[in-house]
């Protein structure tokens, strides 16, 4: 189903059995699979791939050739940039049968470009992956990660801003952004992962 609004370019392949929410723009020989939902207002870019049984959420900006494959979650206002790679199954054979591990990607998260994202993770909210990333264990809320494999290395405002420590309570810890001064917390746990680096 193509909601009212929709913008298919003539080169993109829209399987009959999709869903396409109002004011989504699909463009040059992209690809989008039977059985695959997406919300109102996304982008998917040039030769980007979005698999059966793929669910993305609103506002998303799916990237020029990014491959998101069954399994994937995609939740709104999350950025996913060119040439990221998802993948569903931790051990791949050419022969047998493929077995899924699901991945989910919150909400305003943001992946960079040419990232890796191995199925199994989540990607927290607003949490941001730098460029060349690969992701291979759960991203906090908030969280700046890059690097192979990619690490902790600080926690970011959906405004942008470095986020820093302000105080702990029992098994949480505040921070709070240096930019907009907005506060938000995370788990001493993910924490930890910071400081382990
Ligand atoms: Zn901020």
């Amino acid at each position: 189903m193509i909601m009212e609004g929709v913008f298919v370019h003539p080169t993109a392949t829209v399987e009959k059995g999709s869903s396409i929410g109002k004011g989504s723009k699909i463009w040059h020989y992209a690809h989008v699979r039977e059985g695959a939902v997406l919300g109102s207002n996304c982008n998917v870019g040039h030769c980007a791939f979005v698999d059966t049984g793929v669910r993305v959420g609103d506002n998303v900006k799916i990237g020029n050739k990014v491959s998101i494959f069954r399994g994937v979650t995609i939740d709104s206002d999350a950025f996913i940039g060119p040439h990221v790679a998802f993948t569903n199954d931790k051990r791949p054979r050419s022969l047998g049968e493929w077995e899924i591990t699901e991945t989910s990607v919150k909400r305003g998260a943001s992946i960079g470009t040419n990232s890796t994202i191995l199925c199994g993770v989540t990607l927290g909210e607003d949490c941001m992956v730098g460029a060349g990333s690969v992701v291979t264990r759960d991203v906090p809320a908030h969280g700046l990660v890059y690097g192979n494999p990619a690490r902790l290395r600080g926690f970011i405002c959906d405004c942008k801003g470095d986020a820093v420590r302000k105080c702990e309570k029992g098994g949480v810890v505040t921070l709070r952004c240096s930019k907009c001064g907005k506060e938000f917390s995370s788990l001493k746990g993910s924490y930890k992962l910071l400081e382990r680096g």
